[in-house]
Formats: structure tokens, sequence, C-alpha cells
């Protein structure tokens, strides 16, 4: 699903007919893949206003400075025909770079990989991500996520991947629902796709990239191999994975058929019987989590990582969204990386959503979007795994005619942010809260 940018988002008023729009263009393709290319929108929304205009900004990176760091999978929630009409909307705000039929495979690329396409919800991702939209329903589970869909999808990832030097790890390869909001505000209404039927594994396997401790056995690595404080990647076997979950509309709430799931619950306590875990976003009341589809308070993701707690009997504590969450070992892996923990001194620091510049970086020319601490924080003495340090940066851009360059300013800041894995989802702390060490 994508969502709209809380900066440039869909604005009411009458559309201007599209601009000049390529019609012509071939698409970023591996060769003999299916692929053709369908321009998104590109139009203004209302004249008036330079900043009302979509679905998507001209750009080129990488050559501008701005970096493509990752790829964003998503599903549609719609059928691939209305997905496209929809991203041919200038009104609806939003786009996406590829699009891949669940029948057969097929691609059809929308935005340039140059552009930046306002498909994740939360602008710093979007600058730095190409997004893919798979044509599904999440909670309808396998019946979309064909056997076609993840072959077409993964030889376009490698493709990319290799263009831009993006590592094929959990890290860079991202589900829209681990996408952090960019605001408190924002955090419950993040988008939770592709959802639990997603097969990571197998997706990385397609890869050539095989996620740790995600076998077929599904095995973990024994802890006694590993010093303290190891880090586990959590590794359940998908087809034999049938985590209970629920679907809740208008019409009411169902269990979903049992099937293979890339869920793991997380638990306030080491036993199968005790609460999930919740989350201030979603539970602001202090409620437990749940086991509905769109609560991503108590699940962790296949290939997600963190750093372990404690370990007791059976069960594995890791921290996860500022507090202690117990998961079953055996659906975990144990792993290496960055430990990032409060430095010392600090009781807790904040969690950020977005990684911009700080407002003196900006030049008079380009509005200030500042960075909002989010509704959680890391308590002294926890630990999360991260990614190396980087200035904050922000890519600003405004409705352009002719392809000129001076419609985009590039705006790099003094302060460095690091990414850590949170919870469900990615967040940033800043570097100077924190002290980091390799293990
Ligand atoms: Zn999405």
């Amino acid at each position: 699903m994508v969502l709209a940018t809380a900066v440039f988002g869909a604005e009411p008023a009458i559309a201007e007919p599209p601009g000049a729009v390529q019609m012509t263009d071939e698409p970023e393709c591996p060769t003999r893949l299916n692929c053709r290319f369908i321009p998104a929108a590109y139009a203004q929304t209302d004249p008036s206003r330079p900043a009302a205009y979509g679905n998507y900004h001209k750009a080129d990176r990488p050559r501008d400075g701005d970096d493509i760091r990752y790829i964003v999978i998503h599903d549609t929630e719609e059928r691939y025909d209305r997905a496209i009409a929809r991203f041919q909307d200038p009104h609806t705000g939003v786009s996406t770079h590829y699009l891949i039929r669940s029948s057969d495979g097929e691609i059809t690329q929308l935005v340039h990989t140059k552009d930046i396409a306002h498909q994740a919800g939360n602008y710093w991702f979007n600058m730095h991500s190409i997004g893919i939209e798979h044509e599904g329903v999440l909670a309808e589970g396998a019946r979309w996520y064909t056997e076609a869909m993840y072959q077409s999808s993964a030889r376009l990832v490698r493709y990319l991947a290799a263009r831009y030097h993006i590592p094929l790890d959990r890290d860079h390869i991202l589900g829209h629902e681990e996408v952090p909001g960019t605001t408190p505000a924002g955090v419950a209404a993040m988008h939770y796709d592709p959802g639990p039927y997603w097969d990571w594994a197998h997706y990385f396997d397609l890869l050539g990239a095989p996620l740790r401790g995600a076998s077929s056995e599904g095995l973990a690595v024994p802890a006694a191999h590993v010093a303290d404080p190891p880090m586990l990647t959590i590794a359940p076997r998908f087809a034999t994975n049938t985590e209970p979950l629920r679907n809740c509309t208008a019409e009411g709430c169902t269990d979903l058929p049992s099937q293979g799931s890339n869920v793991v619950y997380l638990r306030t306590e080491p036993h199968a019987d005790a609460a999930l875990v919740g989350d201030p976003a979603l539970h602001p009341d202090g409620s437990p989590g749940t086991t509905r589809i769109a609560d991503w308070s108590a699940s962790a993701v296949a290939g997600q990582s963190f750093v372990v707690a404690e370990r007791r009997g059976k069960w594995t504590a890791i921290w996860f969204g500022g507090r202690l969450a117990w998961l079953e070992s055996r659906m975990s892996a144990l792993e290496h990386g960055a430990l990032v923990t409060p430095r010392p001194g600090r009781s807790a620091i904040p969690v950020y959503g977005t990684a911009y510049p700080e407002a003196a970086a900006y030049p008079a020319t380009v509005p200030v979007t500042t960075v909002v601490a989010l509704q959680y924080t890391i308590p002294a003495g926890q630990v999360y795994l991260g990614v190396e340090p980087h200035r904050g940066d922000y890519y600003y851009a405004t409705f352009d005619r002719g392809d000129v360059a001076d419609h985009r300013t590039l705006v790099v800041g003094n302060r460095r942010f690091v990414e850590i894995s949170f919870n469900h989802r990615r967040a940033f702390v800043d570097a100077d809260d924190v002290v980091i060490e390799d293990y």
C-alpha cells in the first residue's frame, strides 16, 4: 500500500492535464523479464501552489547525492489495473517505481528509479528507496503471493541491488511495515504490508542471499557457541509457522485460516500464556498487543535482528520497542552486528522516525522539515542493532516542467543519526545519544 507523504500530500483541487510525460520510455528491468513502462502522473493539482502536485518528485538519484539505500516491498490491496489507474491520477499523491502482477509476475514500471516515488509514507525513506508494489490483499495470504510473482520480484531486486550497490539483507530490503512513522500522530496509521504471509525466507533464497538461520530446518544456532551479549535474527520456518491471526473489518473480526507465516509473537513473560507486548502508538492505554493482522505491536518479522537481553529455558528476551520482550528461542538464529546503547549518564534517549538535517543546515530557499521524537524512548541499559551513523539529509523539490535541476536541493546536515532495528519497524537515534560497539 502506498501512503502520501505528510509534506506533499494529495490536494483536493482541479487537475491540470498531465504535462509532457514520456510515453515511450524503456523500463529499467533485467533482460528476459516481462516488463513495461507506463508513467505515473506528474502534474500540478493547484497551479497557485508549487508544492501541490503529484505523484512523485523528479530527481537524479544517485548522481545528485541522494543515494538509493533501500528497496521497499509493498502489496497493493487492490487489482493491478486499478492500482495503475490510481498512480496515474495526480490527486492521489501516491506512486511506486514498480508494480508486479500476481498471476504471472508481469512488471509495470511507473516511475524512473532516479526519481522519488511517494510510496513509503515517510519522506526520508522515499528519498532513499525504490518501491515495489505487488498485486494482492495481505490478509488473503498466499493466494496472491504466487511463485511467479516472487520470482519476478526477486529478479528485479537482484538487478536493482547490483545497479545501486544495495546490500541484499533485511536492513536494506524492507517491508513497508518496517518503515516508521514520521511523527507520534502518524505511527499508528503506518501501513503494515506486505504482512505475515509474505515469505521473506523464500524471497531471500530467490535473491541468492538466504536469511541467517532461515534454512529449511529453521533451527537456531546453539546458544553455547556465542559470547554475551549475542544478537539474534527472527527465523521462523515459514511453512510450519502457523501462528494465529485475525482479520478485523467494519463487518467484524474473523480468524484467518491456519497457514504459514513470517510472524513471531513477543510476550511480556517467558511462557506461552503470557500477554503479548503492547505498543504506545497502537495501545496508548497500555493494553497488550493482539493477534489482529493490523496490530504489529507484538510481532517480529522473519529476517529482523535484535539484541538478546536474557535467556530462560526455551525462551529468549530481546530489547524491542523500548521494553523487554520474550520469544521462543527456536524461532531465531544468532547474529553479529553493531550494538547501539544509550551513552553512559543518559537515563533514556529519544527515538525518531526520520533523519533530516538540523534547521541551521537548510538554505533560506528550502522550508525546514524537522525531526520529531516519537512516543518511544530507549532506557539506559537497553541495546539495539544498528547500522553506521550517517548525516541527516533532506531532498527538496518543486514542480518541474522542464526537468531543470534548479528545482531541486539536497540539504545535508552535520547532525548524525544511527538507524536501528527497533520494534516491528526501523527507527533512528541521534549518534551523540549513543555508544556503538561492533560485536
Ligand atoms: Zn505499502
